[in-house]
């Protein structure tokens, strides 16, 4: 006994079908000429890996820390692993032996790429815009000690990652001078703002 499927075999409802309809030549017709009409269209797809994207600054890729005069900015204040949801961030902090403001810095930093979620939480809380978002994307790895990125493939140039370190400033301060005229000496919160404005 045939299955009732709610719509009771001779019913308005059911749909009743011209005999080119049974052979469902006009809906074949319709789909090759939306195929025809597509061909000459723009394309919105690119032949990766041989052609690239373009991205932009707002893209988010594989964390990386910044390099400013050979040496890292990070001071291994340890939020970017406090706020990392995965847990994909572990530093070991040591002392700077010179007399350096920077007291800290990171013996050992790393990050399990295969844990990582792109979420951008390590750059948002970072004081010292030390680890950002670069727009590599295009890595592969194929064991699991390979997936973890220690400091040696993290440090990157400043250079290499300036259009996010650019588009973050604009990001962060919309209004900066338009509101309040102040004194930039007064608004020194990290290490990079001193040197910045002191000059050092
Ligand atoms: S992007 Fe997100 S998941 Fe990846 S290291 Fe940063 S905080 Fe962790
Ligand atoms: S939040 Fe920034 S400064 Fe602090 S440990 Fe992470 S990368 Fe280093």
């Amino acid at each position: 006994m045939a299955k009732n499927i709610g719509i009771t075999k001779g019913s308005k409802k059911e749909r009743q079908l011209t005999t080119l309809g049974k052979l469902y030549i006009p809906e074949v017709i319709k789909g090759l000429a939306y195929t025809l009409r597509q061909m000459f269209r723009p394309k919105v797809t690119i032949r990766y890996p041989e052609q690239k994207p373009e991205l932009g600054p707002e893209f988010r890729g594989r964390p990386v820390l910044v390099k400013e005069h050979d040496k890292e900015r990070c001071v291994a204040c340890g939020l970017c692993a406090r706020a990392c949801p995965p847990f994909a961030i572990s530093m070991q902090a040591a002392e700077v032996e010179s007399d350096d403001p920077k007291e800290r810095y990171p013996e050992t930093f790393e990050i399990d790429m295969l844990r990582c979620i792109y979420c951008g939480y390590c750059e948002e809380v970072c004081p010292e815009e030390a680890i950002v978002m670069s727009p590599h994307y295009d890595f592969n790895f194929k064991t699991r000690e390979d997936a973890i990125h220690k400091k040696d493939r993290l440090l990157v140039d400043k250079e290499d990652v300036k259009d996010r370190l650019e588009f973050l400033e604009k990001r962060r301060n919309p209004n900066f001078g338009e509101v309040y005229d102040f004194d930039p000496k007064n608004n020194i919160h990290t290490l990079r703002n001193r040197d910045e404005v002191m000059g050092e």
